[in-house]
């Protein structure tokens, strides 16, 4: 059965143990770091950081919010970066969950045009030119474990369960934090399997936390096969 996370950023305090955790789990380096004047760190998402709090202190109807966004992958319903690769031995699709999996083939394709074609501005590109990103920590969860991100989340901002139940979830705390934050919304709820709550505008939390905002760069190769892709599975069912 397909999954999906659900993360309610109203509950979300900033610990960064989701971050810590997913490092841990994946065995990651830890990445030298600066005081920038600001608490988020890293800077950004990197081929050993999946994971990252972005943190945002912004003026919101005249009163001071300090708002707290763990990105990560959406693991689209229609991944973008895997029509991109058109390459199933480098991106695809895990059946049972619909996790979107890279593999070390991601470094023979044009890493940048992948990049380029994700909408939340998520892959990023190692020394060997593969790419990297989460990977809904596959091995855990088809072994009936929780991403280790969601298993040490501390306020129940990180959820994770079957899609269906997960969607069902979202709409129902959306409702309520409505009551509150009539601008709550639930980000792009029917294309992505990692769901976010926010009580505001979603780009007052990560320029990229919505799709519509990122220009994306569509291949020549990919408008081709979008253009064709009717044809094809026409085809493809009549045998
Ligand atoms: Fe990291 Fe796993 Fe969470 Fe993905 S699901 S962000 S790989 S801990
Ligand atoms: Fe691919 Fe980006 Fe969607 Fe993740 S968020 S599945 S990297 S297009
Ligand atoms: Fe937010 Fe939970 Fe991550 Fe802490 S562990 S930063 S509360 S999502």
């Amino acid at each position: 059965m397909a999954k999906a996370f659900f993360i309610d950023t109203t509950v979300c305090t900033g610990c960064r143990g989701c971050q810590v955790a997913c490092k841990q789990w994946k065995k990651l380096p830890a990445e030298k770091t600066t005081n920038r004047g600001f608490y988020q760190n890293p800077e950004d998402l990197s081929f050993t950081t999946y994971k990252l709090v972005r943190m945002n202190e912004v003026e919101i109807e005249k009163k001071l919010q300090w708002l707290f966004f763990p990105d990560q992958c959406r693991h689209c319903v229609e991944p973008p970066c895997l029509e991109a690769a058109g390459e199933p031995t480098a991106i695809y699709k895990d059946k049972a969950t619909g996790a979107v999996l890279y593999t070390k083939v991601t470094k023979d394709l044009d890493a940048d045009a992948i990049i380029g074609s994700c909408p939340y501005n998520i892959p990023r590109k190692g020394p060997d030119g593969s790419l990297a990103k989460c990977d809904m920590c596959i091995d855990r969860v088809s072994n009936g474990l929780l991403p280790a991100c969601v298993e040490t989340c501390p306020t129940g901002a990180m959820n994770f369960g079957e899609y269906k139940d997960m969607r069902v979830w979202a709409q129902a705390r959306l409702a309520e934090v409505k009551r509150k934050f009539p601008k709550a919304t639930l980000v792009n709820a029917d294309t992505v399997r990692v769901i976010y709550l926010t009580a505001f505008e979603p780009t007052s939390y990560w320029q990229y936390a919505i799709a519509e905002h990122r220009e994306v760069d569509i291949t020549r190769a990919v408008a081709m096969r979008q253009l064709f892709k009717p044809f094809t599975e026409f085809f493809a069912r009549l045998g």
